[in-house]
């Protein structure tokens, strides 16, 4: 899908996108202007990064159709054992702070002195790998709060700075890894709410012209793709389902929208009533504006609000996994 958006020429930039959003709201300027820094970075840092996938030169198709049929995302063995990174990931993620790191001090210059520190103690021969290979485990999920403050105390470094730096790190390293694996999931099959790549939930969603199979007979409309928040890969999901709970119940789910704004009209939060939860999108159907799938949730942050005030929360974290 993201090859088709971008042959039908539809994404733009991450500058062209925050210069929408801020001529749009101007309050949301300066977390829009820090959040498209580390985006611009952690989008660099995958590209710099090697063209083979850490699952191997050449993954075998079979074994990978196998594990998503299971339900379990192509990384997720590797998610899962992040707690002991083996070298080449600890190696490509140094590679990838090299990038995100100094985008990261820009976007919070509290940070700055602090990630800079980090910066060189990762780049020291011997000792770098093996600090990668520690904030892995830190991030990893189910380790818990507490891991990223004993690491961040021990090195002498505040928290927040530590985990920034390896989660965007991180989210580099899984964006190269969705630009080499995303073929591999078909689309056809995998109806997880949660990412066929890596296993993050999704951050936003767009509706987008499509043909409609059985299972999608209400999706006239468009199909419904989520994006996800940590590789940037998408994936289909039948759009009239809750991906928090599944419910399906047409009287649960209903459509919140910005009155008065025609372009916003198209921006949208499904809001499900069984579990008080809201999932924003775009829908792109019958239009020809442009818009930066990374950017999405900064974009739709105003209709968040909105839903939060009518009492709904965000999607919970992926139930597969969440870093940190
Ligand atoms: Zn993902
Ligand atoms: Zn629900």
């Amino acid at each position: 899908m993201r090859r088709h958006l971008e042959d039908m020429e539809r994404l733009c930039g991450i500058d062209e996108a925050l210069d929408a959003v801020t001529r749009r709201h101007p309050p949301l300027a300066d977390i829009a202007t820090s959040c498209a820094l580390l985006m611009q970075a952690r989008a660099q840092a995958a590209q710099a990064l090697p063209k083979t996938s850490l699952l191997g030169p050449q993954p075998d198709a079979s074994a990978l159709a196998e594990r998503l049929a299971g339900g379990v995302p192509l990384l997720g063995p590797m998610m899962d054992s992040l707690g002991s990174a083996g070298p080449e990931l600890a190696d490509r993620l140094r590679q990838a702070a090299r990038v995100v790191l100094p985008a990261a001090a820009q976007a919070f210059p509290a940070l700055a002195p602090e990630l800079a520190k980090l910066a060189v103690r990762l780049d020291e021969t011997g000792q770098g790998a093996t600090l990668a290979a520690r904030m892995l485990a830190a991030i990893a999920p189910g380790a818990g709060e507490q891991a990223v403050q004993a690491l961040a105390g021990e090195l002498g470094l505040e928290p927040p700075a530590l985990f920034i730096a390896a989660t965007e790190s991180l989210m580099a390293v899984l964006m190269a890894e969705a630009a080499l694996l995303s073929d591999a999931v078909d689309q056809q099959s995998w109806r997880q709410p949660y990412c066929p790549v890596c296993g993050g939930g999704a951050d936003a969603g767009i509706l987008k012209e499509g043909s409609e199979d059985s299972e999608f007979l209400i999706a006239k409309a468009g199909q419904l793709w989520l994006h996800c928040g940590q590789c940037a890969a998408l994936w289909r999901f039948p759009r009239m389902r809750c991906a928090a709970c599944g419910s399906e119940d047409p009287q649960q789910l209903e459509i919140l929208t910005f009155d008065g704004d025609l372009r916003a009209e198209h921006e949208r939060a499904q809001l499900c009533k069984a579990c008080n939860t809201y999932a924003t999108m775009v829908n792109m159907v019958d239009r020809t504006d442009r818009l930066n799938l990374e950017f999405l949730r900064i974009s739709l942050l105003p209709l968040e609000l909105l839903a939060q005030q009518r009492g709904f929360r965000p999607l919970a974290p992926s139930p597969w996994n969440t870093l940190g």
